[in-house]
């Protein structure tokens, strides 16, 4: 039997979680006196602790109960709570699957717990055979699965995440950041089926509100609970809470644009494929593409000085570039360096054979 109190840090489980003004009394109307906010001003009273119209707007979209629905401040405070609800500085361990999004790391060093790195394979997948012998430690706490994976764009094979959730007793995360972009089913109503997972996604990529910072967790209620004790009681403020309420409330925008990504995407291949300096695409169920390249840090410079600015990855994955998807223009100035630069490197390679 699963028993998440046993994977939760001990002062966590015994921790009184702050209770604040508003979470004593839970009325709208009244004179309040109660907070020692100041009585004058628009953004003048804190803001509900639970998020709760946001996980409102959120039921509506998606179905899930507002108890298996947590706000953080990004997808970031999110990872960082998870180490620190489940994981002993000094003593814990979590694993990821590299290359993937770097923050697994820093919240792990942050957090002074050792994360395990397990390579890819060469398709970018999870290669089962070294897991299980990790599964035996009694101190290895989380599994973090970003999928699909930044930076390499794939989503994971659902077998293979299927058999981590099952056969790992610890804690799995898998990190949607980019999934409104896929055609791959989400795992974000899986929770029910396995006590251990907690889906993350995120208000910052299709929704377009990376500056709000508004990141979303599924979990069953025993997590959610957990999380909300140890989270800051006003995590989120109520400019942030109210754009993301406001994108849901506007879902014809983020379809019109999500399709509009998706469609340049497809261009943007289209392109690519024909230039000669763009050596493979890497399949991507996101809103960027890795590609690979005769020499990353050579054409990341050239390109960052016809202004166009793409993330170099040759430390990741050699001699590869990540590129977003951007706006139609965007897209076509990448298009438009690119060329100019093999049509540059032609004719320098006729000046130099003459
Ligand atoms: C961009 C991204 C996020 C988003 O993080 P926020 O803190 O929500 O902005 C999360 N995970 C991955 C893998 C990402 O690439």
């Amino acid at each position: 039997m699963f028993d998440l109190k046993t994977l939760v840090r001990p002062n966590i489980l015994a921790l009184k979680p702050y209770s604040s003004a508003r979470d004593e009394f839970k009325g709208d109307e009244g004179v309040f006196l109660d907070a020692n906010e100041n009585p004058f001003g628009t953004l003048n009273r804190y803001p509900n602790s639970d998020q709760k119209n946001l996980k409102q707007k959120l039921t509506a979209y998606n179905g899930i109960a507002n108890n298996n629905t947590f706000a953080g401040n990004g997808s970031d405070e999110i990872i960082d709570l998870i180490y620190r609800i489940f994981c002993n500085p000094g003593k814990d361990k979590a694993l990821t699957f590299t290359p993937t999004f770097g923050m697994y790391q820093v919240a792990a060093d942050i957090n002074d717990i050792e994360l395990i790195t397990l390579p890819l394979n060469d398709e970018f997948q999870i290669n089962r055979n070294d897991l299980t012998s990790y599964f035996e430690d009694e101190n290895l706490k989380l599994i973090f699965i970003c999928s699909p994976n930044n930076p390499t764009g794939n989503c994971f094979n659902k077998s293979d995440i299927e058999f981590i959730l099952k056969n790992f007793k610890g804690i799995v995360i898998i990190d949607e950041a980019y999934a409104d972009f896929s055609d791959q089913q989400s795992w974000q109503n899986s929770f029910e089926a396995y006590p251990n997972l907690i889906v993350i996604q995120t208000f910052s990529k299709a929704w377009a509100l990376a500056a709000a910072r508004i990141g979303i967790a599924y979990a069953n209620d025993e997590i959610i609970q957990l999380l909300n004790n140890v989270k800051m009681p006003y995590n989120i403020s109520k400019l942030n809470e109210t754009a993301a309420i406001e994108a849901l409330e506007n879902r014809k925008d983020f379809e019109a644009n999500k399709q509009i990504i998706l469609d340049e995407k497809a261009l943007l291949i289209q392109e690519l494929k024909t230039l000669d300096i763009i050596k493979k695409i890497y399949p991507s169920d996101a809103n960027f593409l890795l590609v690979e390249v005769e020499d990353a840090n050579q054409l990341y410079q050239n390109l960052v000085d016809q202004k166009v600015i793409t993330r170099n990855r040759n430390s990741l994955v050699k001699n590869s570039i990540r590129i977003t998807v951007g706006r139609p223009e965007e897209n076509k100035k990448l298009i438009k360096a690119l060329t100019d630069l093999i049509g540059f490197k032609n004719l320098s390679s006729l000046n130099t054979t003459k």
